[in-house]
């Protein structure tokens, strides 16, 4: 048994569902709303009339954190996720299910319960704005995601029940999958690790698998890291590799064991998109994808590689800059420059492919070739050029110059030959390491709903 922590919007069902189960299972069940009022000898509401919601997410954090992590179901209150400290704590050792039920389902099951206004809109719009606003939180914080529109309680129960003893998919599944990674260039242990995790006699069927999808993606640091953060959190979780040059393939095999989350690496960002459900305003703006998470057989897009890039240059805002290459890192690193106001230039050796690119952001593409005649303040790589084994820089060095602020995406190695060259010539440089830490936290987040500070992924990685 394992530790079962229900999420979802009022209404969904938590409460009754969390009684129903911890009778099945017969453990003990605790619904931290309950607690919070027990602890506090007022309602919800009352408690939220006189201190206000400041003091209930205080009391709800307290409340989350003392809970013990032994047998047992917890039901959450709906806001909870918002906190990625709650849900740090809530994951722990746990199994999460989120439950989830359309706008209209929630509105009837809640209309004549007393609740507190969180945002004196009417109820329905209430309902609208707050689904909206929770559901990357509610997504991210989940291992399983249920939909309960159509099930009352006690369906949901023996849903969860199911899940708990047989997973979301067998050892056929696994076995398949485990067949389809073994013929992708992936070293021995890491293949042994998947095998343990899919389909050893003593597998877990709650046991998530995450993987790093690329070609190649050998060089890959994803999977060190994520397994590393996965354990610091306790959390059942497996991460692998997966270097295949079919993407289509890649993910339909990944979805034969419901994956739970792909971080999507070169050449398939923009490829990415096509597969994806729903995705964020940012990802659906840079047309590309590096971070996947399914959920309800719904697959979620979004882009962590343009926040990795723009909090490095926080302080340059409205600088003039280039952008060498236009794949999917080019067009976020456009996306993430734009957002700080500086004017922008691709530079590309096929400046035909980039023509997409410059029409959606209305920046100019010029050849590679005409970079001599360019001195920005700002210069950004965004090919591959200078990952292991290759020593070139994309650009011709003698035009580096001091005050140049240059930033190689490339992070394998960490000093690259342009970083070096730039150093030599006067330039501030940042290494590709800064963007694939920042990019990291913020995809450690949209896979888990957890905040991992920039320090700890950084001591893993260099
Ligand atoms: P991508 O979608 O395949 O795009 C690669 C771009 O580089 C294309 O415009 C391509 O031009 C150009 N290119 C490839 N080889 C070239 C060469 N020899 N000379 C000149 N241009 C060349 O790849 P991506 O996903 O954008 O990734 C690009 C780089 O960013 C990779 O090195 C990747 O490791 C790095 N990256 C780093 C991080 C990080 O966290 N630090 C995150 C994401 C990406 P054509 O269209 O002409 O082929």
């Amino acid at each position: 048994m394992v530790r079962i922590v229900l999420t979802g919007f009022r209404g969904t069902g938590k409460t009754r569902v969390g009684e129903l189960l911890a009778h099945m299972l017969n453990v003990p069940f605790f619904d931290t709303d309950a607690l919070i009022e027990k602890r506090a000898g007022m309602t919800i509401y009352e408690l939220f009339q006189k201190y206000g919601e400041e003091y209930f997410r205080k009391k709800e954090c307290d409340t989350i954190s003392s809970l013990d992590t032994t047998d047992s179901v917890v039901s959450t209150g709906g806001g909870a996720i918002m906190n990625p400290s709650n849900v740090a704590a809530l994951r722990q050792g746990s199994v999460v299910f989120l439950l989830t039920a359309d706008d209209r389902t929630i509105e009837q099951r809640i209309a004549r319960t007393e609740r507190p206004s969180l945002t004196r809109l009417p109820l329905r719009e209430e309902i609208r704005e707050l689904q909206a606003i929770r559901r990357p939180f509610y997504i991210a914080a989940a291992d399983f995601c249920i939909k309960t529109s159509r099930k009352d309680a006690n369906e949901t129960a023996l849903v969860i029940r199911h899940i708990l003893a047989e997973g979301t998919s067998g050892l056929k599944e696994g076995t398949g999958f485990v067949s389809f990674v073994r013929k992708t260039p992936i070293a021995r242990e890491e293949a042994e690790a998947l095998e343990k995790a899919l389909v050893s006699e003593g597998r877990d069927p709650l046991t998530r698998i995450y993987a790093v999808a690329g070609n190649p993606c050998s060089h890959s640091l994803s999977p060190l890291l994520f397994n590393h953060l996965f354990s610091q959190y306790r959390m059942n979780c497996h991460y692998t590799r997966l270097c295949w040059s079919d993407f289509g393939e890649l993910i339909r095999e990944a979805k034969k064991i419901d994956i739970r989350g792909l971080s999507v690496t070169l050449p398939f960002k923009n490829e990415a998109m096509t597969f994806i459900d729903e995705a964020d305003e940012h990802t659906e703006a840079i047309g590309a994808s590096n971070t996947l998470v399914m959920c309800e057989g719904t697959t979620f897009g979004f882009n962590t590689d343009w926040t990795g890039i723009r909090d490095p240059l926080i302080n340059l805002k409205g600088s003039s800059a280039v952008v060498i290459g236009a794949g999917g890192a080019a067009a976020a690193a456009v996306y993430a420059l734009q957002s700080l106001d500086m004017d922008v230039t691709i530079f590309t050796r096929t400046p035909v492919k980039a023509e997409g690119l410059s029409a959606k952001f209305s920046v100019p593409v010029k050849p590679l070739s005409g970079f001599a005649s360019e001195s920005p303040d700002v210069l950004i790589n965004a090919t591959p050029v200078g990952m292991e084994p290759d020593t070139r820089s994309p650009v011709d060095t003698s035009l580096l110059k001091p005050g140049m602020t240059v930033f190689d995406l490339v992070y394998t190695p960490a000093d690259t030959p342009l970083l070096i060259a730039a150093r030599k010539a006067g330039c501030t440089t940042i290494p590709g390491t800064e963007m694939f830490v920042r990019q990291a936290c913020a995809q450690f987040r949209c896979f888990t709903g957890i905040d991992v500070p920039p320090a700890i992924v950084r001591g893993y990685i260099i």
